[in-house]
């Protein structure tokens, strides 16, 4: 396994990180269970070659995923790094934090959070609940008593907001430590941000290297690349996340032991990308992807939607799922995206307000129904 060092948290971390938010379930009445010996043997593998990180939160796998998590890691929890998350509701004030870490600590069976997320933020979040509610304080407080060894923040929104919500932590005197986002080779957009955290001393972890599904143009792109025998979609996924030096962590949610053992074996290879490499892969993913027939730029003037519908993000999902072919993780996406209450086309107006805002001209609201049908189906 490779390590890295983990910003300045003066902790080494795996450069493969154990996403537990797609535990194997199983199905007794109406209710969902996760299955607690297959997530033992993963867990217990994962270990044992050498990941030491792992990253839950409340909601994953039908509320059970901190529960089954901290049983399956009890032998060897010191030798770990624990990641969990603080859901973020609009007047839940520092009680409110302090219940949820107090239920996260409980649930992971365990005296404290090596590295506790504010979940999910936004600017507004930041501002309003973290900042205007004391919550940035509270977590302070949580971890001079030893609750939480390092305060963190996992991320949705304009890249933009990153910056302000390092510097504002940073002016206040209770610095963020490490960072979760999105980034894979299909979706760059926190790129720069996360070389701006990372500079700063923040740990860096990408969540979504994108699995499943078979990229057949990149991966032969990978042999012309490098002369070596074309690889797997999410070996080529992998190298890529991890052959960018702000990121320090790839973090992947492993179904099954089969994931796991792949997923070893990529993180533990020493044939890096070389830069160069790196950036005529970008590239090319980027010319891929101008032959779709529904080429949304994810320009954002369409937004924002009368009723909400994040329409972007909607046909980014089309893209994973039409022009790379990944139709699994576009799924996995949308169901996601359905779970944070994310509108679609069932809640569209018809209002027209977006197509004409379109600077590619896309039928917008003809391709919403599409691609929403599609993948809900
Ligand atoms: S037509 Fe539908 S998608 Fe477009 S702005 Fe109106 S409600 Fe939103
Ligand atoms: S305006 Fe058009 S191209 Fe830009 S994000 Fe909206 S749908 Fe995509």
């Amino acid at each position: 396994m490779n390590y890295r060092e983990f910003g300045k948290t003066g902790e080494k971390i795996s450069a493969l990180g154990f996403g537990c938010m797609r535990f194997p379930e199983y199905k007794e009445g109406e209710q969902m269970f996760v299955d607690q010996d297959k997530v033992d043997e993963m867990i217990a593998y994962a270990y044992e070659n050498g990941v030491n990180y792992f990253d839950t939160a409340p909601g994953y796998c039908n509320q059970h995923s901190e529960a089954a998590l901290g049983r399956a890691v009890k032998n060897f929890r010191d030798k770990i790094l624990l990641s969990t998350k603080c859901p973020m509701d609009k007047g839940m004030g520092r009680e409110g934090y302090r219940r949820r870490l107090e239920h996260s600590l409980e649930q992971l069976g365990t005296d404290h959070v090596d590295f506790y997320h504010f979940w999910g933020i936004n600017r507004g979040v930041f501002d309003d609940l973290i900042l205007g509610e004391g919550l940035l304080e509270e977590a302070a407080k949580a971890k001079a008593e030893g609750l939480i060894r390092h305060i963190s923040f996992s991320f949705h929104d304009h890249p933009s907001a990153i910056q302000h919500i390092a510097d504002t932590a940073e002016a206040r005197g209770i610095p963020m430590e490490s960072m979760l986002c999105q980034y894979n080779l299909l979706d760059r957009s926190n790129e720069e941000m996360m070389k701006y955290v990372h500079d700063k001393g923040l740990g860096t972890v990408a969540m979504g290297p994108v699995g499943g599904g078979r990229l057949a143009a990149p991966t032969d792109l990978y042999a012309k690349l490098t002369g070596k025998p074309s690889i797997s979609t999410y070996e080529l996924a992998f190298k890529f996340c991890l052959g960018n030096p702000s990121l320090c962590c790839a973090l992947s949610g492993m179904q099954t032991l089969d994931m796991v053992q792949k997923n070893v074996k990529v993180a533990s290879d020493d044939t890096a990308f070389s830069a160069g490499e790196w950036e005529q892969l970008g590239k090319a993913m980027e010319e891929i992807r101008k032959f779709s027939e529904l080429y949304c730029t994810g320009c954002k003037y369409c937004q924002p939607c009368t009723v909400g519908i994040d329409i972007p993000r909607i046909f980014e999902m089309w893209t994973y799922y039409n022009v790379y072919g990944l139709k699994d993780h576009a799924k996995n996406m949308w169901k996601d995206y359905v779970r944070r209450g994310g509108k679609t086309f069932d809640d569209c107006i018809g209002c027209e307000a977006c197509e004409s805002k379109c600077p590619q001209h896309l039928e917008i609201i003809k391709n919403l129904e599409m691609v929403c049908n599609t993948l809900k189906g």
